[in-house]
């Protein structure tokens, strides 16, 4: 489950800060590699802060991990990838920030953007990355 940010609540009780962990469940479609899929949940350890104008930074990692053949000799691979995320939420955003209505901050979008960002372009068994390293 994808937990909100209760801005209004925080704001009310002075938790300008606050830390979220939560796994789910991403969508296979985000992935453009052929024959290969997420073997695991998606796990974010996260980091909020809220503002004196209501934007809100989120920043933390995620860690999953892809299951499938090797996008060279189609041998079975597995490969677990961490990244950071980071984002920021406005009422009225503006470039690059997202937007957030009615107090609450909606994760969804951003870590669905995290996760395509962090993707490879393809998979790689162990004997395949060892010979491109080479
Ligand atoms: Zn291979």
């Amino acid at each position: 489950m994808i937990p909100r940010i209760d801005v209004r609540n925080a704001v009310a009780r002075k938790n300008f800060t606050g830390e979220l962990e939560f796994a789910f469940e991403a969508e296979q479609d985000l992935i453009d590699i052929p024959y290969v899929e997420f073997s695991s949940p998606v796990t974010a350890a996260l980091r909020y802060e809220i503002f004196a104008d209501d934007k809100a930074e989120v920043t933390g990692k995620l860690s999953f991990s892809l299951k499938g053949l090797c996008s060279r000799c189609l041998a079975e691979a597995e490969k677990e990838i961490v990244c950071g995320a980071e984002g920021t939420f406005a009422p009225v955003p503006k470039d690059e920030e997202y937007g957030y209505s009615n107090g609450f901050i909606d994760l969804r979008e951003f870590l669905r953007d995290s996760v395509m960002f962090a993707l490879p372009p393809r998979l790689l068994c162990g004997t395949c990355a060892e010979e491109e390293s080479e």
